[in-house]
C-alpha cells in the first residue's frame, strides 16, 4: 500500500483476531502541535509537581498541600479537608467532571481524547522520546524492517531505560498523592518503603511502560468504554476533525487537470498516532488530536493552497459545504461555494442547555453543602440491650453511646443538654460537671470523641414507651453548635 501498511483482508476473510498493525507516527509541526504540546507540560508538570507543595495545618497534621491520607481517612486539599463522613464531595466533583466531560464532548468532539486523556499525554511523551532516540518514522520502519545490530539494540536500550525512567517517575509521583512526598521518595530509594509502597510503585511503573509504551492506541481502540458511548453525546454541530471531501474528492496529482485538492501524499496518515486515514470520514478509533490537521495545512501551503481541507469542522457544515460545491467543478469556485455555506457554530443548543442547567445545579448544591459544613457534630446511638433499665427508686433509665466529631486543632469544652424529657437527669460518664449541672464533654482535637451517656427519668414524671428525644451540644456561651435525635424507651404504661 501507498502508505506502507499491511493491506486488510477482504470483508468475508477478515478473520475474528486481527494482529496489530505496528503503526509509525511521524512529527507534525503546526500550531495544533504546539497546543498539544502545551497542554501535555502543563498537564504532567501538575501531575509531577503538586505532591511537592507545602500546605502550612499547624503541628500533627500533614504539611502536604493535596493528600489523600489514608491511614488517617482525610483527604487534604490546600485549606479544605474532607472527613470520611463528606465523602459526598468527592462524589459531587466526580459527578462535576462526568458532566464537564459530556458537554465538553458535545461542543469540542473529542477533545479529552485528543488532547488531556492521561493515555494520550503519555503516549505522546513516550513517542517524542523515541523520536528523540531512534528518529523519526522513516528511520524506524528502515530499521526495524533490517536484520539485527549492535547499532539497533543499543537504540532500543536507550529508549526502553529512557521509558522505565519516565514509568518509575509516573509511578512514584502517583504514591505521592497517598504518601508524604519527600518522606516517600526517600523510603523508596534507600530501600527502607513497606512492602504495599513497592508493590503498587511497581503496578504504575509498569502499568505506564506496557500502556504508553506498547498498548498506545490499542487503549483507545479496544479497551476504553469511553469511544463507544461519547456518539450519544455529538451531534450534527459538535466539532470534530474532518476530512472536506467536497474539496478533496477526486484525489490526483498536485499538476493533474480536474482533481480536488487532496493529492494523496498520506501526510495525514503518517502523522497519526492510531494509524487511520481521516479521509474515510468519522470512525471510532480517531482521538479527535488534530495532527493531521497540521500536517495537511503544510502541505496545502507549499502546493500554495489555502489550510484546512481537514479541519476541525461540524457535520452539519460539511454536509452545507458539500451540497453547496456540487455544482463546481473542482477549483477556486468550488472552494468559494463550499466555505461560503459554512455557518457559525450552535454553541447554545437544547444539548448544551441541559448540561450547563445540570452543571449549574450541582455546583450550586456543592457550594450550598461545602459553605454550610460544620466543624463540630454529634451523633448519639441508643443502647438497645436492655432496651432500658428499671433502677430501685423506681426511674427509667437508657443508655446512650454519643459520637462528637470536632475538626478544629484544638480540645474544646461543650456541655450537654437534653430536650424532649421533663424531669430528666443526664450524666456522662466519667466527665465533669459545670457549674449549671450539666455535663462537660471534652472534644478530641481533629478527631472522635466517645461517650456513655445515662439518661434517667423519675418515677414522678408520666412516660409514653416512646419518647423522640434531642441532645444538645452547647458551647461557652450556651449556643447549640450540634445536636443529635434519638429515643426514650419505657415499659408500656
Ligand atoms: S495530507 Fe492532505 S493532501 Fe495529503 S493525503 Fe492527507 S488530505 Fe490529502
Ligand atoms: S485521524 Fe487525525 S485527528 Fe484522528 S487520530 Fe488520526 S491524526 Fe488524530
Amino acid at each position: 500500500m501507498p502508505d506502507g501498511s499491511t493491506p486488510l483482508p477482504a470483508d468475508d476473510d477478515a478473520p475474528l483476531y486481527a494482529a496489530r498493525r505496528k503503526v509509525y507516527p511521524r512529527a507534525v509541526r503546526g500550531h495544533i502541535r504546539r497546543i498539544k504540546w502545551a497542554v501535555l507540560i502543563l498537564l504532567l508538570g501538575i501531575y509531577y509537581l503538586v505532591p511537592w507543595l507545602r500546605w502550612d495545618r499547624g503541628p500533627g497534621v500533614p504539611n502536604q498541600a493535596v493528600l489523600a491520607d489514608v491511614q488517617n481517612a482525610r483527604l487534604f486539599f490546600f485549606w479544605i479537608e474532607i472527613w470520611p463522613q463528606e465523602i459526598y464531595f468527592l462524589t459531587g466533583v466526580l459527578i462535576l467532571g462526568a458532566i464537564g466531560l459530556f458537554a465538553a464532548t458535545s461542543l469540542f468532539g473529542r477533545i479529552w481524547c485528543g488532547f488531556t486523556c492521561p493515555q494520550t499525554v503519555w503516549t505522546d511523551l513516550f513517542m517524542w522520546v523515541e523520536r528523540l532516540i531512534e528518529g523519526d518514522r522513516n528511520a524506524r520502519i528502515r530499521r526495524d524492517g533490517a536484520p539485527p545490530s549492535a547499532a539497533r539494540t543499543r537504540l532500543k536500550l536507550m529508549k526502553h531505560a529512557a521509558w522505565l525512567l519516565i514509568a518509575a517517575a509516573t509511578g512514584g509521583a502517583w504514591i505521592m498523592y497517598f504518601q508524604d512526598a519527600p518522606t516517600v521518595t526517600r523510603a523508596i530509594v534507600t530501600g527502607r518503603a513497606s512492602a504495599e509502597t513497592y508493590f503498587f510503585f511497581a503496578l504504575f511503573t509498569a502499568t505506564t511502560y506496557v500502556l504508553a509504551g506498547f498498548a498506545r492506541e490499542q487503549v483507545c481502540t479496544y479497551m476504553c468504554p469511553w469511544p463507544r458511548f461519547q456518539g450519544a453525546m455529538l451531534d450534527d454541530d459538535s466539532l470534530v476533525v474532518t476530512y472536506r471531501a467536497w474539496r478533496g474528492e477526486p484525489r490526483g496529482k498536485a499538476k493533474a487537470m480536474g482533481v480536488g485538492d487532496c493529492v494523496d501524499c498520506f501526510a495525514c496518515v503518517h502523522v497519526c498516532p492510531t494509524g487511520i486515514d481521516i479521509r474515510d470520514g468519522q470512525q471510532m478509533e480517531c482521538i479527535g488530536c488534530g495532527l493531521c490537521v497540521d500536517a495537511c495545512d503544510d502541505v496545502m501551503r507549499k502546493l500554495k493552497r489555502p489550510e484546512g481541507l481537514i479541519a476541525f469542522e461540524t457535520l452539519a457544515n460539511l454536509a452545507a459545504s458539500g451540497a453547496a460545491a456540487a455544482p463546481f467543478p473542482p477549483g477556486p469556485a468550488r472552494q468559494q461555494a463550499g466555505m461560503a455555506a459554512r455557518r457559525h457554530m450552535h454553541l447554545i443548543r437544547p444539548r448544551t442547555i441541559m448540561y450547563a442547567a445540570v452543571l449549574g445545579a450541582v455546583l450550586a448544591v456543592m457550594l450550598g453543602a461545602f459553605l454550610l459544613r460544620t466543624t463540630v457534630s454529634l451523633a448519639a446511638l441508643a443502647e438497645r440491650a436492655p432496651p432500658y433499665v428499671l433502677l430501685s427508686d423506681g426511674s427509667v433509665r437508657n443508655a446512650y453511646t454519643l459520637k462528637l466529631i470536632d475538626k478544629r486543632r484544638e480540645a474544646r469544652r461543650y456541655t450537654l443538654a437534653i430536650d424532649g424529657l421533663p424531669g430528666a437527669r443526664l450524666v456522662v460518664q466519667d466527665a465533669e460537671t459545670a457549674a449549671d449541672g450539666r455535663p462537660v464533654l471534652v472534644s478530641v482535637p481533629d478527631g472522635v470523641g466517645a461517650f456513655r451517656a445515662l439518661v434517667a427519668v423519675p418515677p414522678t414524671e408520666a412516660l409514653p414507651a416512646n419518647t423522640p428525644i434531642r441532645l444538645r451540644l452547647l458551647d461557652g456561651e450556651g449556643r447549640a453548635v450540634a445536636s443529635a435525635d434519638s429515643a426514650f424507651l419505657a415499659p408500656a404504661p
